[in-house]
């Protein structure tokens, strides 16, 4: 039996509203999943199938605390979504069985820096760097399933210093959750622990040091941070 030559990362966590946390394994994203979105970043959104990115599980920022302005960006955006949380997983699941993986869901901000995202665009990059970096991943108390049921419609809403930026609905999501996750499961084997961001509405946009960003998933919850 081998030790762990130097001491073993933390488990990330995000609290159950109710009780308890929620371990952390994985982040997925899901790309451009509202159709207004898709149009605002140049794009047609008839043509694509659900595309997908991650973030380190240790990306995320929970509690309502501070967001550090991270390093080598001048363009940092927000994008408000519906986050799913899974009790299960499973490889090439169907709808129905995404479905029941759920353990429940929270809001949260899938923060971008834009510029970075641009470039790697542009030379046919990688977008670790522009969506991947360190508390780039706000997000509120997971509420269980039991208590939210599975929501299909709803506000899905964030405002910047008390001005509404995104105000969209669940009900305008390209890929439906359980579609998005199925989707999903056939690249990877999805496992308890998994969060994925599920896609933005129209409205993104910058912000800077002193910002103070108020999400809402009607239904769900809320997610709020603080710049600095
Ligand atoms: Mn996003």
């Amino acid at each position: 039996m081998s030790e762990y030559v130097i001491a073993p990362p933390a488990i990330v966590a995000v609290p159950v509203k109710g009780g308890g946390l929620f371990p952390v394994r994985r982040i997925y994203c899901v790309g451009r999943n509202y159709a207004d979105h898709a149009r605002e970043m140049g794009h047609d959104p008839d043509k694509e199938p659900p595309f997908f990115f991650g973030k380190p599980a240790d990306a995320l920022v929970t509690g309502g605390a501070d967001m550090p302005y991270p390093s080598l960006t001048s363009d940092l955006h927000h994008e408000i979504e519906l986050v799913v949380a899974l009790k299960t997983g499973g490889r090439d699941l169907t709808p129905a069985e995404a479905q029941a993986a759920i353990f429940g869901y929270a809001a949260g901000i899938d923060m971008t820096r834009r510029d970075i995202q641009g470039e790697a665009k542009k030379l046919a990059r990688p977008w670790d760097m522009a969506k991947g970096f360190d508390h780039s991943a706000p997000i509120g108390d997971i509420v269980p399933a039991s208590k939210t049921g599975h929501p299909q419609r709803g506000a899905v809403r964030l405002s910047v210093n008390g001005e509404v930026r995104q105000d969209g609905d669940l009900s305008q999501l390209l890929w439906a959750v359980p579609d998005a996750i199925a989707f999903l499961s056939g690249f990877v084997e999805l496992k308890p622990g998994d969060l994925i961001f599920t896609g933005t509405p129209a409205g993104v946009a910058a912000v800077t040091r002193g910002d103070r960003l108020d999400g809402e998933i009607e239904g769900v919850g809320i997610v709020t941070t603080k710049i600095v």
